[in-house]
């Protein structure tokens, strides 16, 4: 096959192009083309000597991306460019802040919590729709990691603890954005749990845990919905880079999985020329390459490194992918557009609804119904005006709107209650940049921005006035790089005050006021990564202001001496840095006392808390298991509670926190982050249009302490290596906290409450054939209203033995969800089969069910078990064969 011709993969399939005509490799003065005998006229040219280099479009070009979102085109040879966008809860498009609006979906941790197949597979759907309004065709999610420990900070973006849910509402997603085109990549593979080193981090795991549970959702993904790329992680796994991981990428994904697709790293994680290349990843993102220059390709080729047929096979893989994607039909990448589909607004509403989880509703104070509640005064406190619609980093985007619960609640109660409100803490991780009363160079509002070539006094290379505020973002900014920045305003401060300021650059940086330095910082950031997500810590001081008198500001900054930490990566030579400002009577008033006040004097007090994105994010783990910031969400909630005895809690995080106020409170509603509709969905379910349906896809420890990765989680810093030992095993999740006090637990996995109540019987379990049992079980609604539950089917032995030392108790081994009206029933039947509750035999080096007992146990949640209904022999020990594993 000569790659990189139209004519070629037109109208063929990939299996066609795989088996027509030899193949013979020819390696021509750098110049490098593949053969067969009914190669078209523009391939023979190519062979003939026509160039198809990298500089000018060859082949090696194919395997780096273009920039930060295209692939490389090759126009000689009618090789488009395609598009990828970010990401897992929507398609932000190409501007990292403030671009082109779009649909923001729930996080995956909130969709998960539906047990709701269709909906993820609906969602696909309108992601594939909002990925083509951007111009793309392939879309960077869903995220599929596991939620191994609380703080991690990319929980919310992944689905569940529990390899498959998280597998089998996956792979709904990504068929439904493969049904319309678009092409998923399902991220990160593998072992992306953490984020601190994110880029370095040494994770020790074994095999059987590797592959029971953090493979195993991909597994799932890829033999049920075979998604047309994979993003390998940042992270080493047993010490090798996941870009270059021959035992993933090769013995398992394509090997026993047999998976065709695209390979493409995370944005700066590839991590070699030749490792990567060999070890089959096809694509290194983002553009231009640092890795696979021509010259160093030719160079490891000419070295025998590596191989032509190796180059052949990365790149067919990329035209395959555009192929797929139909992008040699369409070859033109349209404009971005912002198409805010009413069909959309209605899902992302239904998701939230179904999502959110009603953890505790003591003496039915929720609903809090139209008619019950008017004429009386509801206190909203806290992050009521906030719309926590999503967490941070490349699962953030611009959002056609964002409806926060104040306004939810207003348009869904308004007409019947008066609603009052109390900020009541202060939940910011940096004061925010300075923007307001300043005058640039030219006389206008905002900062004058200047890069210059070296620290020295030259021309300004480039100078942007209006400037919106104190801080400077590297990305988008390549320009800026190796340079420096010089931000100059005049502040007229609009009140007299000893002022909070705060600030801190990637590289060195000072803050001049009146040529006085207020702040220096002669170093690097030890985090320039978390720079770019909002948690890179910065120095707060404070600085006598006069109402009404100018003062003369000049930031400087350098880009990051010497050879920058090694998270520097696609940051290394940019500059960037932010200077905080808030007034000091804003940063000292006594918010508490004053939501307090506001409590008392309503009939019922609902606080919002939570996470905004940059406390929880990509880039960095959570500071703690406690609400931000330093307790005083926390504070907060017990003052309303003690001032309102009918406090209700809705809680927006994509993780569970610690709750020391919670048995002071009378209900609690987990609300995650759920999409730009997040103020409606909240105000279904607290208003009872909606009855709330979601089940927790993760445990809910009380204290950080009896976490399974507790003790090894972030890991252990030793000459400049941090490693994290998975020495949980595959006691993640339920599987460990089944095996120690319930009292531990303040939410067991599965877990959700309902308006109305359910119940199960006539659990049946029979075998059908060998390895296969058919189930069912009678559910009903016993409750006064329509509702929906999750029948859970956990299977584990049935007795205490040997056994349970080294396996689970129970593990989720099918689950549906059902609607019932009041007073309806139905019969759920769930098929299982040896693949749902097969372990892997490190020894053996395979998958296996043992002789022996079994419990099916039917649950609404994995601590609230109904029926224990099969104690079955006869399981004979059974190697369950690779190919029949998802
Ligand atoms: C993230 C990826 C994302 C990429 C592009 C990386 O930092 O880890 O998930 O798709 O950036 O934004």
């Amino acid at each position: 096959m000569c790659l990189g011709t139209n004519q070629v993969l037109a109208g063929k399939s990939s299996d066609a192009l795989e088996s027509s005509g030899s193949r013979c490799v020819a390696l021509r003065q750098g110049y490098l083309c593949t053969t067969r005998r009914d190669y078209p006229a523009k391939c023979r040219g190519a062979n003939e000597g026509e160039s198809v280099k990298s500089g000018d479009g060859g082949k090696i070009s194919l395997l780096a991306g273009k920039d930060f979102w295209e692939t490389v085109p090759v126009p000689s040879k009618g090789v488009p460019a395609i598009k990828t966008s970010d990401g897992p809860n929507g398609a932000r498009g190409e501007v990292f802040n403030g671009g082109t609006r779009a649909a923001c979906f729930p996080a995956a941790v909130c969709s998960a919590s539906t047990w709701n197949p269709s909906l993820s597979r609906r969602i696909g759907n309108a992601l594939a729709e909002e990925t083509l309004t951007k111009g793309a065709r392939v879309l960077l999610g869903p995220t599929m990691c596991n939620h191994r420990h609380p703080l991690g900070g990319r929980n919310f973006e992944s689905f569940s603890e529990d390899p498959l849910l998280t597998g089998k509402l996956a792979a709904q997603v990504v068929t439904g954005l493969q049904e319309k085109g678009v092409g998923a990549t399902i991220k990160h593979f593998a072992a992306n749990e953490q984020e601190t080193e994110r880029l370095s981090v040494n994770e020790i795991i074994s095999e059987r845990a590797l592959r029971e549970i953090y493979l195993k959702p991909f597994e799932i993904a890829i033999k049920e919905a075979n998604p047309w790329a994979v993003m390998t992680s940042y992270n080493k796994i047993n010490g090798t880079h996941a870009d270059s991981h021959p035992f993933l990428l090769q013995q398992i994904l394509r090997g026993e999985w047999g998976w065709k697709g695209l390979v493409m790293s995370d944005w700066g994680g590839t991590n070699s020329t030749t490792d990567s290349l060999n070890a089959g990843l096809d694509l290194e993102m983002p553009g231009p390459t640092r890795h696979r220059t021509e010259k160093a390709v030719v160079e490891a080729l000419r070295k025998g490194l590596v191989s032509e047929e190796t180059i052949n096979d990365r790149a067919r893989n990329v035209l395959e992918l555009i192929q797929k994607v139909a992008g040699f039909e369409t070859p033109v990448i349209p404009p971005e557009r912002s198409v805010d589909d009413p069909k959309h607004r209605q899902l992302i509403r239904e998701v939230g609804g179904q999502g959110l989880v009603l953890l505790k509703n003591e003496n039915g104070i929720l609903p809090l119904r139209k008619e019950e509640v008017k004429g009386k005064k509801i206190a909203l406190i806290g992050l009521a005006r906030e719309a926590l619609i999503h967490g941070g980093g490349s699962a953030s985007l611009h959002s056609h709107y964002r409806i926060s619960p104040w306004e939810g609640l207003h348009n869904t109660l308004g007409d019947d209650v008066e609603f009052e409100f109390a900020k009541g803490a202060h939940t910011y991780r940096l004061l925010p940049s300075l923007d307001k009363h300043c005058t640039g160079l030219d006389g206008k509002p905002g900062w004058t921005l200047e890069l210059f070539n070296s620290n020295k006094k030259d021309m300004p290379v480039k100078t942007v006035n209006g400037h919106k505020e104190a801080a400077f973002n590297p990305l988008g900014h390549d320009e800026a790089k190796w340079k420096y920045v010089e931000l100059s305003a005049t502040f007229t401060p609009s009140e007299t005050g000893s002022h909070y300021l705060s600030c801190a650059g990637i590289g060195p940086t000072s803050v001049s006021i009146n040529d006085e330095i207020v702040y220096a910082q002669n170093h690097n950031s030890a985090d320039a990564m978390a720079f770019l997500f909002g948690g890179n810590p910065e120095k707060q001081f404070t600085y006598p202001f006069q109402k009404g008198e100018s003062y003369k500001i000049l930031i400087q900054s350098s880009p990051p001496t010497t050879d920058p930490n090694k998270d520097a990566s696609i940051l290394a030579g940019l500059p960037g840095f932010r200077l905080g400002f808030m007034k000091q009577a804003e940063h000292d008033e006594d918010l508490v006392s004053t939501a307090k006040d506001v409590a008392r004097s309503c009939d019922i007090a609902i606080v919002f808390t939570g996470h905004s994105p940059v406390w929880e994010t990509e880039g960095q783990d959570q500071v703690s298991f406690n609400l931000p910031r330093e307790g005083s969400q926390d504070a907060l909630v017990e003052a309303v509670a003690s001032a309102n005895p009918k406090t209700i809690v809705v809680n927006s995080t994509g993780v569970a926190i610690a709750m020391p106020w919670l048995s002071k409170v009378s209900a609690v509603l987990q609300a995650w982050f759920p999409g730009q509709e997040a103020g409606n969905s909240i105000a279904d379910v607290l208003s009872g249009a909606v009855n709330p349906s979601g089940k927790l896809p993760i445990s809910w420890p009380k204290k950080i302490e009896d976490a399974p990765a507790y003790g090894n989680f972030p890991g252990v810093k030793k000459d400049g290596q941090l490693t994290v030992a998975y020495e949980e095993g595959v006691f993640v999740g339920y599987r460990h906290y089944d095996r120690i006090a319930r009292d531990k637990l303040q939410f067991p996995f599965g877990f959700g409450l309902s308006y109305t109540s359910f119940d199960f019987r006539d659990a049946r379990v029979s075998p059908s054939s060998p390895g296969v049992f058919d189930t069912s079980v009678t559910v009903s609604n016993t409750g006064q209203e329509a509702g929906a539950t999750v029948v859970q089917l956990y299977l584990g032995y049935s007795e205490k033995r040997a056994q349970q030392q080294h396996h689970p108790i129970k593990t989720l081994a099918a689950f549906q969800k059902v609607f019932l009206e009041a007073g309806e029933e139905a019969v759920v039947q769930l098929k299982v089969e040896a693949k749902d509750f097969a372990w892997f035999d490190e020894e053996l080096g395979a998958w296996r069910v043992d002789k022996g007992k079994y419990a099916f146990s039917f649950a609404q949640s994995s601590r609230d078990v109904d029926n224990i209904v099969m104690k079955m022999t006869g399981v004979r020990t059974l190697i369950v064969p690779q190919a029949e594993c998802w």
